[in-house]
């Protein structure tokens, strides 16, 4: 599942290395109809040069691609919801299975803090640090523990740390886990398993 978030789709990119050539892998994310581009363009857009060297219509994966028109749908009997982030262009959230919710690339928003309400694991855009920093479309690690402690997640995962971000301060966040607040900092290329109250490695 995409979010349009040009981010994301440049993993698209080096998947190719990770998954073995006889895994088809099937794209699902909105279509024009919920962002102002969809899917296909996104993916084409980030992988045309400058901004990356291979293109999408040139890569060997085995890429299908579903563009999505509404706000549910299903994927092999996984419930899926969408909800529209505040973002420029647009992008949106998503809840799987009223389990998980990822909210990235967004300004903070009550309607975003409903949509995930009691899920067990959220996991949330925080591009800044700094709780005072305040981006025309993105949230801070503020925004994100305050929407976890909202809706009442059990677990959550901040996440597109900006690139200005030091490793070190990142490593810091340490500090605000506690009994009542259960997050964890996630590891690139790491696997993590959800047992009903706590997200394991
Ligand atoms: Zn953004």
């Amino acid at each position: 599942m995409i979010q349009k978030g040009f981010s994301l789709i440049i993993g698209l990119t080096y998947l190719g290395g990770i998954f073995e050539k006889e895994y088809k892998i099937k794209l699902y994310g909105p279509s024009d109809k919920i962002i102002d581009k969809g899917l296909m363009h996104s993916c084409q857009y980030v992988t045309s040069a400058p901004i990356f060297a291979t293109p999408i219509s040139k890569t060997t994966l085995d890429l299908e691609f579903f563009e999505i028109d509404d706000y549910k749908f299903e994927i092999n009997g996984i419930d899926i919801k969408l909800i529209r982030q505040e973002h420029k262009g647009g992008s949106v959230g998503i809840k799987i299975d009223n389990q998980i919710c990822f909210f990235t690339d967004t300004k903070p928003n009550a309607n975003l803090i409903d949509f995930a309400m009691n899920v067990n694991v959220l996991i949330h855009e925080a591009s800044s640090l700094d709780f005072n920093e305040k981006a025309q479309y993105h949230s801070n690690i503020y925004d994100a523990f305050y929407a976890a402690k909202k809706a009442q997640s059990k677990v959550l995962i901040p996440t597109h740390f900006s690139h200005l971000t030091k490793e070190a301060d990142i490593q810091n966040l340490k500090k605000y886990q506690s009994i009542d607040f259960n997050f964890i900092i996630p590891n690139e290329g790491e696997n993590y398993y959800f047992d009903g109250q706590q997200l394991l490695q």
